[in-house]
């Protein structure tokens, strides 16, 4: 067998719970470490491990990736009411995925992973749209009122030093509702650097879109921040070099050319419309299973990640000993992202060629040999030859990437 390769800077490991836990230590043992000398500094964020350090373990791994630069993360249970009652918590802990995104102050941004036989809802879709979601305020972070008598609704703001502004929003004549939503500058700005980062990153155009025409304050400004990061930010010289554009758009106008597009770009989304549209294409993609997700700071760091949960019912099924057939498809290919951003920046060319191969390797087990998981078998044209479990699915990919090693 060829030597292993080699790492330099250690790849910052975050494991998690349930079904993805067990599939994160199987690609490991059967994908990477046969072939990698796999360097990692390990933080795990099992829910047990996060009650009985008070959380601090989350914030440990966040400060890591800052440390290190980039890091690679397994899924993990936020915990409910029924969760605290199931691990005997403490109490019910935040998302981790909140509380690394606000520690690192970074954008989400999603993929599909395409198969030849696993087709897109829309036809003309022959390559990824990324999309990246603005993950602070708006609706999310709003105050509404529900009125029942006529009267006055104004919006009023007061400047520290005892400047106000008023606008008056309805006088109403009847019951009705309003709402009040904000951003601020700051957190749009980050937003914005984090989406030009990953766009030149990847080589691939950014699309922004708003509704500046109807929203001429609110909407504008995120415009207006856009096009100034986009000019100050040094990105118009190096967006022109990669070849690249930056795109701005009404929302409605977006949608219309997305549908009709053949992919292959970045979608930033404000806040809502990276909710509902980020559902929409991974649903019109094929499967939750195939979405990859990358959290990228504005100021370089990244962390991969699979899109979906735990996978908590396959988790209990695999506890009572029954055959399971997860798909670990994007729990590879966030080990992939890492691996090839790792070796880009510390210029380890054996490293990004593994990272190309393990993917290759795996989009042949699908595509050609049609060899699959329970949710792909549901939706692959042509048929699967064969419909593997957890174990059996990274086997076959397994002796795929021998062949390429
Ligand atoms: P989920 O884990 O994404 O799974 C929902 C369903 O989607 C599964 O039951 C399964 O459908 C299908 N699915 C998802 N991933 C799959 C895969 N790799 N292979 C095959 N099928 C897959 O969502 P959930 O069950 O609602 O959430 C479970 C836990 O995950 C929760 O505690 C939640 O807090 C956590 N969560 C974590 C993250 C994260 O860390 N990034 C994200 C979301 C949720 P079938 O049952 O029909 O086969
Ligand atoms: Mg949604």
């Amino acid at each position: 067998m060829a030597k292993k390769i080699q790492m330099k800077t250690p790849l910052v490991e975050i494991d998690g719970d349930e079904m993805t836990r067990v599939m994160w230590a199987m690609v490991k043992e059967k994908l990477l470490t046969p072939h990698i000398d796999l360097k990692t500094v390990y933080y795990d964020l099992s829910l047990k491990k996060r009650n009985d350090t008070d959380d601090k373990i989350t914030i440990e791994a966040a400060e890591a990736i800052k440390k290190y630069g980039v890091g690679v993360k397994c899924a993990t249970i936020t915990p409910n009411a029924a969760r605290v009652e199931e691990y005997k918590l403490k109490k019910q802990w935040k998302s981790p995925n909140g509380t690394i995104r606000a520690i690192l102050d970074g954008t989400v941004f999603r993929e599909p992973i395409m198969l030849k036989n696993i087709e897109p809802a829309v036809r003309f879709w022959k390559k990824p749209i990324i999309i990246g979601r603005h993950a602070y305020g708006d609706v999310y972070k709003n105050v509404e009122l529900k009125i029942d008598k006529p009267g006055k609704a104004q919006l009023v703001y007061s400047a520290e030093n005892g400047e106000e502004k008023c606008a008056l929003i309805q006088e109403f004549s009847g019951p009705g509702i309003i709402q009040g939503i904000h951003n601020t500058d700051k957190s749009i700005e980050s937003f914005a650097k984090s989406c030009f980062t990953y766009a030149l990153d990847q080589k691939v155009d950014l699309w922004f879109a708003a509704k500046d025409t109807i929203s001429k304050t609110y909407d504008s400004n995120f415009k207006n921040i856009f096009e100034k990061v986009y000019k100050e930010g040094s990105y118009k010289e190096k967006f022109e070099k990669a070849g690249i554009i930056y795109f701005y758009t009404l929302i409605d106008d977006a949608v219309a050319r997305v549908v009709r597009s053949e992919g292959g770009f970045l979608w930033a989304c404000k806040n809502y419309d990276g909710d509902v549209l980020s559902d929409f294409l991974g649903s019109a993609y094929g499967s939750l299973a195939l979405l990859t997700s990358v959290l990228v700071s504005p100021y370089g760091f990244f962390e991969y990640e699979a899109a979906h949960g735990t996978v908590q019912k396959h988790y209990y099924k695999y506890l009572k000993g029954e055959k399971t057939s997860t798909n670990s498809m994007a729990i590879i290919f966030a080990w992939t992202g890492a691996l090839k951003k790792r070796g880009e920046l510390d210029n380890i060319p054996e490293l990004v060629k593994f990272a190309d191969n393990l993917e290759d390797a795996t989009i042949k087990t699908v595509e050609k040999d049609l060899v699959m998981t329970g949710d792909l078998t549901r939706i692959s044209n042509p048929p699967a030859k064969k419909v593997a479990t957890t174990q059996e699915f990274i086997e076959a990919i397994a002796k795929n990437l021998e062949k390429k090693m």
